[in-house]
């Protein structure tokens, strides 16, 4: 492929047309699903089936705890069904590359897959690629699918997509939530999402332990470069001692952020076989690509990756890596 191809997305109506010629669908959701990755791919699924089309959910890690209110989400595992049709397409969400999709898919040949994505620097790796770097999620994305592809949004397809919204502008705090996203959100709720019920289960319903990992996370935190970057860790002994898991960290890297004078901040953590670093900035920073420097990626404003290395290694890697931001 030439690199102009490489670089285009497909439009609007060509994805249709190939959703419209396909009868199986298999969504992919990047590891440690969100409420992004997950809301998008349910969504567009429960309309294709809706549709009368074939519809599964392959994705590596469990439901989080808190995502499990999505229609559908008991549908979601790392099983590939013996029957699948050879010509199911294969609709990646949410994710940069492929390789956020885990060790655990198989092989699937490029003229099956679409991608649907958001996030800044995608490598192009489907036959379509649908990536629009300005809209605030995927499930955005797929709300203009929805839309071309003329189908009923019902209750359940608005409550997931709307719960991709409130998941990546951090429930309507970060600058990606612009007038037209606020507008978008009216009309899923007009369509019946249930807001309350996607505060109350993603930002309302934790763990007694999310809030003690929250504490000793945060009693351990650090302010550097004069004030502007502040960071801390999480590694397996703190997750034991508060009997907590990795799904109960979520909200410290925002805790750190909302520091008067941060421009950085960072989660280091240390558990599950390696070090996985969650990055927020204030504006001035850009993180993602601070994180594609180490391998990682994401947005402007939010990114991660896994560091090649220890956690003293991390801390110093990140740090310059931050620096040759303009930290
Ligand atoms: P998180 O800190 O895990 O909430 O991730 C913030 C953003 O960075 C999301 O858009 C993720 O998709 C992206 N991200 C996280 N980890 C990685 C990684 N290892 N590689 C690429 N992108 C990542
Ligand atoms: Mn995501
Ligand atoms: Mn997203």
């Amino acid at each position: 492929m030439s690199s102009t191809t490489l670089a285009r997305s497909a439009s609007t109506e060509e994805v249709v047309a190939e959703l419209r010629r396909r009868s199986s669908f298999m969504f992919v959701s990047h590891v440690k699903p969100d409420g992004d990755t997950l809301g998008a791919g349910l969504a567009l699924g429960l309309a294709l089936k809706g549709i009368g089309k074939r519809v599964g959910y392959f994705q590596q890690d469990a439901v989080p705890r808190n995502l499990r209110f999505l229609a559908d989400s008991d549908l979601c595992s790392r099983e590939i069904p013996k029957d699948l049709p050879a010509d199911t397409l294969w609709v990646f969400g949410d994710m940069s590359d492929t390789s956020r999709a885990g060790e655990y898919l198989p092989a699937i040949d490029r003229v099956n897959v679409l991608n649907i994505d958001h996030h800044l620097g995608n490598s192009r790796f489907g036959a379509l690629n649908y990536v629009l770097e300005t809209e605030a999620s995927t499930g955005t994305c797929v709300m203009h699918l929805l839309r071309a592809l003329e189908v009923p949004i019902t209750p359940d397809i608005a409550t997931a997509l709307l719960t991709t919204i409130m998941t990546d502008t951090g429930a309507f705090m970060h600058t990606n939530t612009t007038a037209s996203v606020l507008k978008l959100s009216a009309e899923l709720m007009e369509h019946g999402a249930d807001k309350p019920l996607i505060t109350e289960e993603i930002f309302a319903n934790k763990r007694f332990a999310a809030i003690t990992i929250l504490g000793l996370a945060l009693s351990k935190a650090k302010v550097e470069n004069d004030g502007r970057y502040c960071y801390t860790y999480v590694d397996q002994a703190m997750l034991d001692a508060c009997g907590a898991d990795g799904e109960d960290t979520e909200e410290i890297v925002q805790h750190l952020r909302s520091v008067e004078g941060v421009e950085a901040a960072a989660l280091f953590k240390d558990y599950d076989g390696a070090v996985r670093v969650s990055l927020r900035s204030s504006g001035k920073i850009n993180v993602m690509q601070a994180a594609a420097s180490l391998g990682g990626g994401g947005h402007f404003m939010a990114a991660g990756l896994t560091f090649d290395g220890d956690l003293q290694g991390a801390f110093a890697g990140v740090q310059s890596a931050l620096v040759a931001q303009g930290l």
